[in-house]
């Protein structure tokens, strides 16, 4: 696509109305302009390379694309405890990629904004080899309530939100051939993935919480907030919610998809026992899933173990024993 159409293209992407009543300026000047007296504003940024993050039309559609790119930050903002609010869009247009296309990656992307009540509020277009897509998102949180790695504490329980692993299997079915039932539904898990906003402002009176989103595997998760709290973790490989299907195949390639493959989107938390009721009802009300799979103990040095203190769960997903 020839970058002259710059102009023709942001005028096809500029919403007619914006939904935000602290957005004062959107698309249209240098610089866009918000106003949130109350509260702390929370921006995350990723970006998705053509053929290392994504095969056109192979691994997702443009559509699913423009989707994805945004659900995966909106899902960083959930796990900071943070409404989502605008977002924008940074994208690298190669001479291959037709109007059309870009035109359905953003369609992706407003499609999942409207859900959230997002505004696209600015973003830049240029021309380059490679097509990559960086999406910007903005969030609000109370300051008391933003939800940060760093807050678990000894005693905690320990909880995931979904089914973990389903996202690699979507991708391994779609790249390398695995062979599974129910394909569409583990390959959906990988297309378009739903953070869990909802879920995670339901938990907004509880007074301390720990939480990430899952995009680098379990493991790498509970480490890193084993590390940032200085604690320790002790997880039940037999609590970790998986499909049923994920439990028909061999045991190495279990492991591998519900502590390592990431990018399910699911949430880890931790917080104090008194609170599990409080979240149970959340995730009912939410229409999700949530599972104890752990707790926090007393160690010295920041480790996350399995079923037991001779096993000890690194950050890429390999059991060291002890
Ligand atoms: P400037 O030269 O001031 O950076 P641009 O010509 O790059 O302005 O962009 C004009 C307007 O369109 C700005 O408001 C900018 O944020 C917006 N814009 C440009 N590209 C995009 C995009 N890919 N997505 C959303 N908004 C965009
Ligand atoms: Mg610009």
């Amino acid at each position: 696509m020839v970058i002259m159409d710059e102009f023709k293209l942001i005028n096809k992407i500029k919403q007619t109305y914006y939904r935000n009543a602290s957005l004062i300026k959107g698309i249209g000047d240098d610089a866009a302009v918000f106003k949130q007296t109350n509260q702390s504003i929370l921006t995350a940024v990723d970006t998705f390379v053509e053929n290392i993050h994504f095969i056109k039309d192979k691994t997702m559609s443009t559509k699913q694309l423009g989707y994805r790119c945004l659900a995966v930050n909106i899902s960083d903002l959930a796990a900071m405890g943070a409404v989502p609010r605008f977002y924008l869009v940074s994208v690298v247009i190669p001479p291959n990629w037709e109007e059309l296309d870009v035109l359905s990656v953003f369609d992706g992307l407003s499609q999942l904004a409207k859900k959230h009540q997002m505004d696209l509020i600015g973003g830049d277009t240029v021309s380059g080899d490679t097509f990559v897509l960086s999406v910007t998102v903005i969030g609000y949180a109370d300051e008391e309530k933003v939800r940060y790695r760093s807050d678990a504490k000894v005693d905690d329980i320990v909880f995931v939100t979904g089914t973990l692993g389903d996202a690699g299997i979507g991708l391994d079915i779609l790249l390398n051939d695995l062979k599974i039932n129910n394909q569409s539904y583990f390959i959906n898990r990988h297309q378009v993935p739903e953070p869990r906003v909802t879920f995670a402002q339901l938990l907004n009176k509880i007074d301390r919480l720990s939480l990430n989103d899952i995009s680098d595997g379990l493991s790498s998760e509970l480490n890193e907030i084993a590390k940032a709290s200085n604690i320790s973790i002790m997880i039940n490989d037999k609590d970790i919610p998986v499909n049923k299907e994920l439990k028909k195949l061999p045991d190495h390639q279990q492991i591998k998809y519900k502590y390592s493959s990431g990018e399910d989107f699911e949430l880890v938390g931790t917080t104090s026992k008194k609170n599990w009721n409080q979240i149970k009802q959340a995730a009912k009300k939410a229409g999700i899933l949530v599972t104890k799979i752990g707790q926090v103990v007393t160690s010295t040095n920041e480790q996350v173990f399995v079923d037991n203190y001779n096993q000890i769960l690194k950050s890429n997903g390999y059991i060291h024993l002890k």
